[in-house]
């Protein structure tokens, strides 16, 4: 379903990413770890072209993101195409960013009717499907101040899901709140990683990578170092980074 490939991406003279390659299967759960600094988060923006690659190419669901070839070149889509890409990508972040001034409900449907023309009826019929998914229901007609930090990643989820997105992109979903809220979150994210879903997470939840992943990969100074299942990356890591970086965690 992703296909990145010699991923480059500098930000003036600093060279974050420096040729990625990542295959992810549809249905595949892949937790990204990796020391701060190493690129993890530019490389998931890159993924929904929120920052431009600089050299080779990353493909979603068999389309270059970003770019077409025409007449032997690579061109830039149009912003209305790009809107289009990012349809089939859901994206949610360490900081939830709802809508203060709207209800929950109205945080959901906003992308389905706002962005991508939905009628309204069929994005509320959804908004309280996906409501239900991530157990919080009766929340529907609060504001996001009325609710709890992992209630609103929760709602953060729930937004995301309502554009129906073929991949979702996590980038430390948990690094913002509080410890005892931090297992609710991950708990929908198993679901859903349960449910067949697409993922790559960011994220220093190891206990999650265990468990919910099918794939752990390690990132240090913006390559791939090391990849594999999380019982053998984590277990018995053989990256002299790798082992370093996991130390820190035992
Ligand atoms: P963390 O675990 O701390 O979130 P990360 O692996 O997600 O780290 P990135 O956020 O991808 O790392 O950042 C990689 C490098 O790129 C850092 O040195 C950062 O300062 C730099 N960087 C990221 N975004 C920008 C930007 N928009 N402009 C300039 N430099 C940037
Ligand atoms: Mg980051």
């Amino acid at each position: 379903l992703v296909r990145a490939r010699n991923v480059h991406k500098s930000f003036d003279h600093l060279e974050v990413l420096k040729g990625i390659d990542l295959d992810v299967a549809p249905g595949e759960v892949v937790v990204i770890l990796g020391p701060s600094g190493s690129g993890k988060s530019t490389f998931l923006r890159c993924i929904n072209h929120l920052e431009a690659i600089d050299r080779g190419s990353i493909e979603v669901d068999g389309e270059q993101i970003g770019y077409r070839f025409r007449k032997g070149r690579l061109e830039r889509l149009s912003n209305h195409a790009i809107t289009l890409q990012r349809r089939k990508i859901g994206m949610v972040f360490q900081q939830f960013n709802l809508y203060p001034h709207m209800t929950v409900l109205q945080n959901i449907i906003e992308a389905p009717v706002g962005i991508h023309g939905e009628s309204r009826a069929k994005a509320i019929e959804n908004a309280r499907v996906l409501l239900e998914r991530v157990g919080l229901s009766a929340k529907a007609d609060n504001y996001p101040r009325q609710l709890s930090g992992g209630q609103q990643q929760r709602v953060a989820i729930a937004r995301a899901l309502a554009i129906k997105p073929t991949l979702m992109l996590f980038d430390e979903p948990t690094s913002a709140l509080d410890p005892e809220l931090v297992g609710e979150v991950l708990a929908t994210m198993r679901d859903l990683a349960k449910q067949g879903l697409t993922m790559i997470v960011v994220t220093h939840e190891i206990g999650f990578a265990r468990e919910a992943a099918d794939r752990v990969v390690f990132m240090d100074g913006g390559k791939v170092v090391e990849q594999g299942k999380p019982d053998d990356v984590l277990g018995n890591p053989q990256h002299p980074r790798t082992r370093s970086f996991l130390s820190r965690f035992i």
